[in-house]
């Protein structure tokens, strides 16, 4: 199932239990089943279907749970809180400030959609009032640099990079440095995704790190790739210890509970989601919004 469907399905089970005259222990069952199989089969990791199934189950206390209208709305009040915190780990993330240079690193596999949230991004804090760059650091893609310049070049965002110096640290480098002394707010560093040559992409990525100091990592998450998620971002969370998300793609054909677990699991909060190619498609996360939003 798809994303985008896995908030019908919701709606309607919480819509059916709604309409119900009564609330039993077999109805709750019922609702949680909907919702754990839906849950699953947008690929969320069992065992945090799981969690979500006994918090709800433990908080609700069917035995002392009021008839009625009261009734249904505890339990309506407990899923929605429980799926709140399924994409909620509770971790304050970073925020970029007027006046200081803040130097965000953007790491992610190649095609995770990482070159153009980085205009997106940048995009996002120059409408905040933050002056705002980016530093085209990948050096491994063919046309990254092109890609990242036309982007830049559509939103009015200024950018470095080179058509000759192929050491991606030497160039993140100097255009961090350049953007510093030009005194913009936000310097947003592009680097090299890879698919198979991850020890090089790691080296590569620490070296970066270590050169530039960034403020912020993000790691950007494809939310097509299913449950190849949570490893890849388990992965790369050791290495270059991102300290936020942006899921990418969750517009499309994707199930995107992959990328949700894979949140979970490395403890790290969702900044922003990219909901489709266009420049402006990059929405704020949070995760109460977000469940709203999911249910309509
Ligand atoms: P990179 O290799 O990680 O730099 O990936 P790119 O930025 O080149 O993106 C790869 C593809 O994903 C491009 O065709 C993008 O237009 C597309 N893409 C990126 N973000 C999104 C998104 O949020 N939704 C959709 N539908 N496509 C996206």
């Amino acid at each position: 199932m798809v994303f985008a469907d896995l908030g019908r399905r919701l709606n309607s089970a919480l819509g059916d239990f709604s309409k119900a005259t009564s609330v039993n222990e077999e109805l709750v069952d019922n609702l949680l089943k909907t919702i754990c199989t839906a849950l699953l089969e947008t690929d969320v990791n069992v065992r945090l279907v799981q969690t979500l199934r006994s918090n709800i189950k433990k908080k609700i206390n069917i035995s002392n749970l009021p008839q009625g209208i009261n009734g249904k709305r505890i339990v309506q009040k407990t899923v929605f809180d429980e799926l709140c915190t399924l994409v909620d780990p509770q971790v304050q993330a970073f925020t970029p400030k007027k006046g200081k240079p803040s130097v965000i690193m953007m790491v992610g596999l190649q095609g995770s959609g990482k070159t153009t949230t980085c205009t997106k991004l940048a995009l996002q804090y120059q409408r905040k009032g933050l002056k705002s760059c980016l530093v085209a650091a990948d050096t491994f893609r063919a046309g990254a640099f092109d890609q990242l310049k036309q982007n830049a070049i559509k939103a009015r965002v200024p950018f470095y990079g080179s058509y000759t110096e192929t050491d991606p640290v030497v160039i993140a480098q100097e255009g961090v440095e350049k953007f510093k002394k030009d005194r913009f707010d936000v310097i947003i560093v592009d680097t090299s995704g890879r698919h198979q040559q991850e020890k090089e992409l790691f080296a590569e990525m620490v070296e970066i790190s270590e050169a530039i100091q960034p403020d912020q990592t993000i790691m950007i998450l494809d939310a097509s790739i299913g449950q190849a998620a949570e490893p890849q971002a388990k992965a790369f969370k050791e290495t270059a210890n991102f300290g936020a998300v942006i899921i990418t793609k969750l517009d499309g054909h994707a199930k995107g509970g992959g990328a949700l677990s894979a949140v979970a699991a490395t403890n790290t909060p969702i900044v922003f989601i990219g909901t489709g190619e266009h420049i402006n498609d990059l929405e704020k996360f949070s995760p109460r919004s977000f469940i709203s939003k999911l249910l309509g």
